[in-house]
Order: C-alpha cells, then sequence, then structure tokens
C-alpha cells in the first residue's frame, strides 16, 4: 500500500512535469512525451529497484518498455519469475489489501495517462469494474489476462482500445460500451461469455483470430466502420442477429462450432464469408445484404437459412458447400428471399439439391452449368427440395396450405426454374423442370368439396394433365407417343375383326369377322391362314384409319367398326401431335 503511495507520488511528479509544457503545442508535445517520458521512467524505476525491478517487457507496440516496478512477493510457484504486483498470479490479489493496491496503481496509472497511453499490457486483472467509465486514455491491454469479471458495461472508450491478445477467464462485459476510435481484440481468448450487445464501434474493430469460447453475444452491436472477424472462432453459440455493418464486414475463414445468428443483420457495405465454416446451422433471416454478399468457398454443414432475406446487389455462392448433416433436413432456405438484381445472384459450382425456393423468385438468378440439382427417379428430371421436404418441418411451414403441401406453390419454383434456363437457350435442363412443374400440377387436386377422395384420384390419375403425363411425359418424351401409336394401331387392327364389328369389302354384302372366315370343315393350317390374312386386312384398315385414307379395299363395317375406326383416328392424331410437339420441344432453337 504504502509502496503504491510512493509509485503514485513519483510518478505525478514526472506527470506534472510533462504537463507542464503541455498547453502550447499539444500533438506535437504528446508524441515527444511519449517517447521521451516512458524510457524516463522505465530507467528511473530501475534506477531505484536496479535490476531488480519488475523485468516484465510491456508490449512489442508503442515503443518497448520495461515495467520496473517493486517486484511482489508472491506464493512459490505463482509466476514463473518475479514480478510486479500487477504482473504476477497471485490469487490474493483478488480480494483485501492486495486488490485494494492493485486498484490504485490501475487507476494511477489510468489518471496519470491523460488522454495519453495508459500501459496495462500484460497486466493479470482481478476483478475489474469500469462499468459506466469515460475512459479518456489510449488503452493498451494487450496480452494482458482478466482473471476474474471484466465490466466494460456502458462505459465509452474515447480514445484507441487495445486488448489484442487479451485473455477473459470469466465473463467480459462490454454491452452498450461505446469505442469512438478503433478497437482491436485480435486475438483475444474469451473463455467465458463475451457481451457486447448493442456495443457501438464507431472506428474500426478487429476480432480477427479471436476465440469465443463460450456463446459470443454481439447483438445489435453497431460497427460504423470495417468489422474484421477473420479466422475468428466462435466455439459456442454466435449472436449477431439485428448487428449493424455500416462499412464492410469480413467473416473470412472463420469458424462457427455451434449456431450463427445473423437475423436481421443489416450489411450496408460488402460482407465476406470467404472460407468461412458453419458447423451447425446458420442463420441470415430477414438480414439486409446492401451490397456484394460474398459465401465463396464456406462451408455449411448445418441449414442456412436465408429466408426472407435481402439481397439489395450482387452475391456470391461460388463452391460454397451444402452439406446438412442431418438427413432430410434441408441444406439452404432461400424461401421469401429477395433478389433486387437477381442477374447478380450467382450459384457456381453448389449442391442444391436441399435447398428450398418456395415463394422466392429464382426466374433470373444465375446458375452456372456446375450447379448440382436434386433428381427424382426414372430419369425424369430434376426435382427441388421443396418437393419432398417432410411438411411436417419448420423449414416447410411456407409450403402448407390446410395441412398439405402446397403443390402449386412447388409447381411455381419449377415454372421460375424453366423460365429461368429458357433464358438462358438451355431448353434440356429447362425439359426437366417442366416435368416436375406439371408433375405439380397434377398432383394439386382439388382441396375441398364433396367426394373430395374421387375427385382428387380422378386429378391425380386421369384427369387431362395426368393423361399427358402417361402420354409423353409433359412433352418431354417423343418416344412414348410413339410407342403408343404403335399399339394403339395394333390394338384396333386386332378389335376390328371381332364378331359384331367385321371388316367389310368393297361391294361385299357381309362384313368378314374372326368367326365368319373359320370354316369348321376344314383343317387347322388352312383357316390359321385365313385369319391371318383377315388380321393382314385389319391392319392395313387400322393405319388406313389411323392416317385418314378412305378409298381402301377393306373398310370397318357400319356402324361398330366405323365408331371405332374414328375412335381410333382421334387417339392416333393426338399421339402424333404429341409426338411433333415432343420433336419440337427436344430440338427447338
Ligand atoms: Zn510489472
Amino acid at each position: 500500500m504504502v509502496d503504491s503511495c510512493i509509485m503514485a507520488d513519483e510518478q505525478e511528479v514526472a506527470f506534472d512535469e510533462s504537463a507542464v509544457g503541455e498547453p502550447e503545442i499539444e500533438p506535437d508535445e504528446s508524441s515527444e512525451q511519449e517517447s521521451e517520458k516512458e524510457p524516463d521512467e522505465s530507467t528511473e524505476w530501475e534506477g531505484e529497484y536496479g535490476e531488480a525491478g519488475c523485468p516484465i517487457w510491456m508490449g512489442e507496440y508503442h515503443g518497448d518498455v520495461r515495467c520496473g516496478r517493486k517486484l511482489h512477493v508472491a506464493p512459490d510457484g505463482v509466476d514463473e519469475k518475479p514480478v510486479c504486483l500487477m504482473h504476477s498470479k497471485d490469487p490474493h490479489k483478488q480480494s483485501g489489501p492486495l486488490f485494494d493496491a492493485f486498484c490504485l496503481e490501475f487507476e494511477r496509472v489510468l489518471g496519470d495517462a491523460g488522454e495519453y497511453l495508459a500501459r496495462f499490457q500484460r497486466f493479470v486483472f482481478p476483478q475489474l469494474d469500469l462499468a459506466g467509465r469515460y475512459i479518456d486514455a489510449i488503452c493498451l491491454f494487450v496480452e494482458a489476462t482478466f482473471m476474474q469479471d471484466a465490466d466494460f458495461k456502458k462505459a465509452t472508450f474515447t480514445q484507441y482500445a487495445d486488448f489484442a491478445g487479451t485473455i477473459f477467464k470469466q465473463d467480459a462485459n462490454f454491452s452498450d460500451t461505446t469505442f469512438t476510435q478503433n478497437a482491436d481484440f485480435a486475438g483475444a481468448i474469451f473463455t467465458h461469455d463475451a457481451d457486447f450487445i448493442n456495443a457501438t464501434f464507431t472506428q474500426d474493430v478487429s476480432f480477427a483470430g479471436t476465440t469465443f469460447k463460450q456463446p459470443g453475444r454481439l447483438h445489435g452491436a453497431n460497427f460504423a466502420q470495417n468489422a474484421e472477424f477473420t479466422y475468428a472462432n466462435f466455439e459456442m453459440d454466435a449472436w449477431l442477429l439485428g448487428a449493424t455493418f455500416t462499412q464492410n464486414a469480413d467473416f473470412g475463414f472463420a469458424t462457427f462450432t455451434q449456431r450463427a445468428n445473423f437475423s436481421n443483420a443489416i450489411f450496408t457495405q460488402n460482407v465476406d464469408f470467404l472460407g468461412a465454416t458453419f458447423r451447425k446451422s446458420a442463420v441470415f433471416s430477414d438480414a439486409t445484404f446492401t451490397q456484394a454478399a460474398c459465401f465463396t468457398d464456406a462451408k455449411f454443414l448445418g441449414t442456412a437459412d436465408w429466408g426472407g432475406s435481402r439481397f439489395l446487389d450482387q452475391a456470391k455462392f461460388r463452391s460454397t458447400e451444402f452439406n446438412p448433416q442431418i438427413e432430410g433436413e434441408p441444406s439452404a432456405v432461400f424461401a421469401l428471399a429477395n433478389f433486387y438484381k437477381p442477374g447478380e445472384i450467382v450459384f457456381d459450382d453448389v449442391d442444391l439439391s436441399r435447398a428450398l425456393f418456395h415463394n422466392s423468385d429464382m426466374s433470373q438468378v444465375r446458375f452456372t452449368s456446375s450447379v448440382r440439382w436434386g433428381t427424382r427417379g426414372n430419369n425424369r428430371g430434376l426435382a427441388v427440395f421443396d418437393e419432398t421436404i417432410p411438411v411436417e418441418q419448420y423449414y416447410a411451414d411456407g409450403l402448407k396450405r390446410g395441412g398439405q403441401r402446397d403443390y402449386l406453390a412447388v409447381a411455381q419454383i419449377y415454372q421460375q426454374l424453366k423460365k429461368n434456363y429458357d433464358s438462358r437457350l438451355d431448353y434440356w435442363t429447362a425439359n426437366e423442370f417442366h416435368f416436375g412443374e406439371m408433375e405439380m400440377k397434377r398432383l394439386a387436386g382439388p382441396t375441398d368439396g364433396p367426394f373430395l377422395w374421387l375427385r382428387q384420384w380422378f386429378h391425380c390419375k386421369v384427369s387431362l394433365v395426368a393423361l399427358y403425363r402417361h402420354a409423353s411425359d409433359y412433352g418431354n418424351s417423343y418416344g412414348k407417343p410413339m410407342l403408343w401409336l404403335l399399339g394403339i394401331l395394333v390394338l384396333f387392327a386386332a378389335l376390328l375383326p371381332l364378331p359384331g364389328v367385321g371388316l367389310k369389302r368393297q361391294g361385299a354384302r357381309q362384313a368378314e369377322t374372326y368367326a365368319s372366315v373359320w370354316r369348321t370343315g376344314d383343317g387347322w393350317t388352312p383357316n390359321l391362314w385365313a385369319e391371318a390374312r383377315l388380321a393382314g386386312k385389319s391392319a392395313i384398315t387400322s393405319v388406313d384409319a389411323a392416317t385418314f385414307q378412305k378409298s381402301a379395299e377393306y373398310a370397318p363395317a357400319y356402324p361398330c367398326g366405323r365408331v371405332l375406326a374414328i375412335f381410333e383416328t382421334l387417339l392416333t392424331s393426338t399421339l402424333f401431335a404429341l409426338f411433333l410437339l415432343a420433336i419440337r420441344r427436344q430440338f427447338r432453337r
């Protein structure tokens, strides 16, 4: 106690001396003072305590200064080498007279610094309470250790605050704290809760390489200039809800081991998540990206949710890894997302097989050829996850209508994707989405009214759209209508000679049928030949009917044969039209 008083006295002298010359030429003087005063101080201390003064070098930044304070007698094994009370890890300074002495010296350094450097480098702090204080000094907490809670709540740092490499062993509370100048937390380690709720960073701030071992709470923090989080490591949840980034925000190669929540965050300038890793869910819902948003090479191992977010300018999803570890969960959610410049939104070399797109407009977003979509079985085109995600899932909420999947909403996605690929002249991919669109229209049956199940069944199985699917895979297959056409020809060739229908040779009175050409007196061979001849004539007649030929030798007998032939003509001409349509769809330019 006595020592710290003496120290304080001497320091005051030194400070007063320097303060005398101060008022005249402030900026020059100050830098001179700093460079002059401090080496003097340290030599002064070394003078008093000789080599016996505290040997800790205080900081590589702002000039190396030896601490030189009087050595503190700490219990054995606490410190590696004898150091002063400020640098000692002595647990007795958590309370009692040692605590008071520590505080006194701390306040003295802070007071003496005025608006200049307050050196707390490598200090080992017991509990520190600066809540609500105005701190005018340039604070250097570089590589300091806070053994107990550090409370800076509602404090204001009017100058540079440097916490680089600081270790917070207990809670660190910076909520509502204002940093008027640059703040540096690079390489700091927050062992317990790190609380920056509603903190204001008026100038640049760096959390580069910072480790948050417990939840990092940065809700509503205001980053008025650049915010750097490169290689930051959030080992528990990262809370950045409603944070505001007025200038660039850089989260390059940051790691989020648990949930990362950026919902309602506002990024006014560029934001970069290059190579960042999200091991659990990442929430960007209702966030605003005013300038470029870069997710290149980012890794999402949980669900990444951009639901309701707004992209006002470009966004890059290049080589972004969407690989949710939980089976059946969506990889990326773009439901209700808004793209103001869709042409500037790029998806390149990404797997979108489990991405959700409902209620957002993907019709003009750029998908490069390396985008991987989900497939539907049987080689029947591409599918989006909105079609198969279990509707009870949270992310499928917007897909439900009356407890059922809203197939029309899914159809809309396919429609937009079809339009998207059509406009890029990629008709093959567009066709694959066309199948999905029509399939959704088939599945979107009636939802209320009488005989609901019957009408639903009818819509699904035999409605026009269902028949369209059976006939030509909604115009995607030209082989299918051809096969049907051949089948119809064969079928009608087989039906025409049935008893009661019959083929009629021109001028003949009786129609020929399977029964009429069979003569009971003859053997098997001639009879079978006669049947075969009839089948041949029937085949020709069937082809005639299909090709609108009239003056054939044989005609279907009136009335049943005529009806069958008309029916055949209708079917085959429809199928032929479908065939032509499919050909056109496949080979259009
Ligand atoms: Zn020291």
